[in-house]
């Protein structure tokens, strides 16, 4: 290492801050294969997802040959208010565990809505507003993408109605009342109200919600009424697209002290917080520049990446959206009430799905019970109370720097603390009484949701 003390916290000085997002379909040989419309089972056009979703999302949607796509002026204004968020060296994570390796990571906690899904939020809520919408529908599952979502909306005076995984609006009613704070009106999901959610109902009685559930509610609301549109937190590779904001700046500050990362490790939902962290690093292995280690982490009960089938799927349990071509365990799996409801999806973003396919990038699922170990192993020294989700990420490196110890290995780890768990308090109250289950579905339990997968020619299992 040269000269350069390394600080705790490194920041991005205003003039170092990224200005452009970073799209790394551009570098990729094997593109995602595209949306295909359901009926036709011909790649979505730009009219057809218009529909749908906001004009300049569509492009986004659509685009895979520009690297760098411009952030908008009052987007980056925005990101002003909370942006550069810092990279931790986790110094006193490593002296308790005692390990040669050095330990860094992203802290995406530091907004309102306490977690990195601001980023996007913002973005899909600026370009609604360009287009002259009167407001928007989404699903949310433990509340971070709503809650992001209500602030941005009210940032731009837009009307914002959520749709909630039922569970998480009965077990989390402080999220919900910092939604309801920014304006947003919040339905729990499956509702009575639109006819999907009825279907649902009908089909899966007394169903807890998942978050494919509340989509193809939100979708059918958005087609409903006039002047709206649905957006996503998620999944989509628009939404990947605004998360490289993530890495972009931990590439920036991690070049700043001339730091080369051998692992970064993200958990993975439907992969943004994941995909947005690794895009830039992933870019530099596409080209043959570099070489690093990327994990993604998933909880066992729910292991899209690592158990599931690389085909193309339904994004939503109603199945109003597109089909995308992903790791997924089926449109119709509903996984147990395990405490990390933002990964708590059956499918996964068509990129890295991509990615992991080509051996890009390696995944991992661990069960509950060690993701709040690591949790609060965390918390007592770093001093952050990170969420569930987040955790599962804190999990992997803590066992990546003991594997460090073990063979004495330096190496530099990367994750990403996607948000903290005030709201989750009620997860770590069964953890500390002992009442928190491990659940990972056997091969028995994984048939329906296999089951349900649409096939086609080509889309075999
Ligand atoms: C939503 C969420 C995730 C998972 O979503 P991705 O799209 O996979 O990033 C992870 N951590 C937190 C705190 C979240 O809110």
């Amino acid at each position: 290492m040269p000269n350069k003390e390394i600080p705790y916290k490194i920041y991005l000085e205003e003039n170092e801050m990224p200005k452009q997002w970073y799209n790394v379909r551009a570098d990729m040989k094997n593109k995602p294969a595209p949306l295909l419309n359901p009926e036709t089972l011909k790649p979505m056009t730009f009219e057809e997802l218009r529909h749908v979703f906001c004009d300049e999302l569509v492009k986004q949607e659509l685009n895979d040959t520009d690297a760098y796509i411009d952030i908008p002026e009052e987007i980056l204004k925005f990101y002003k208010m909370y942006r550069p968020s810092p990279l931790v060296r986790a110094y006193c994570l490593e002296e308790k565990l005692q390990t040669p390796a050095k330990i860094y990571y992203k802290f995406e906690g530091n907004n309102t809505s306490g977690s990195h899904k601001l980023n996007s939020a913002i973005a899909q809520a600026y370009y609604a507003k360009q287009q002259g919408l009167k407001g928007v529908t989404t699903e949310t599952g433990a509340g971070q993408w709503g809650t992001a979502l209500s602030m941005a909306c009210s940032y731009f005076g837009l009307d914002c109605q959520v749709y909630m995984v039922k569970v998480s609006y009965e077990q989390k009613p402080f999220r919900r009342e910092v939604m309801r704070t920014y304006g947003a009106k919040v339905t729990p999901s499956p509702s009575e109200t639109p006819e999907v959610g009825r279907k649902i109902l009908q089909e899966h009685p007394g169903t807890s919600g998942s978050l494919g559930c509340a989509i193809s509610e939100a979708v059918e609301a958005a087609q409903a009424q006039d002047g709206y549109r649905y957006v996503l937190g998620s999944v989509l590779s628009q939404v990947l697209l605004h998360q490289t904001i993530i890495g972009l700046e931990t590439k920036a500050a991690l070049d700043k002290y001339d730091i080369v990362p051998d692992i970064i490790i993200g958990c993975a939902g439907g992969g943004s917080n994941l995909g947005g962290l690794i895009s830039p690093f992933m870019g530099e292995v596409l080209r043959g520049e570099k070489n690093y280690r990327f994990i993604a982490v998933e909880p066992s009960s729910c292991p899209s990446l690592t158990r599931g089938k690389y085909v193309y799927d339904f994004c939503d349990t109603g199945k109003v959206c597109p089909l995308a071509k992903m790791y997924t365990l089926g449109s119709g799996f509903i996984p147990s009430a395990n405490h990390a409801g933002g990964l708590r999806y059956h499918g996964m973003s068509s990129i890295l799905s991509q990615l992991y396919h080509d051996g890009y990038m390696e995944s991992r699922s661990v069960e509950q019970t060690a993701v709040f170990q690591a949790a609060e192993e965390f918390a007592r020294v770093e001093g952050i109370l990170p969420a569930p989700e987040s955790s599962h990420a804190i999990r992997v490196a803590i066992d990546e720097a003991l594997k460090c110890k073990e063979t004495g290995e330096e190496k530099t780890i990367v994750f990403g603390l996607t948000g903290t768990g005030y709201f989750d308090m009620v997860a770590y109250e069964k953890f500390h009484n002992g009442q928190m289950e491990d659940y990972i579905p056997s091969d028995e339990d994984l048939k329906p949701g296999f089951a349900g997968i649409p096939r086609f020619p080509g889309n075999e299992i």
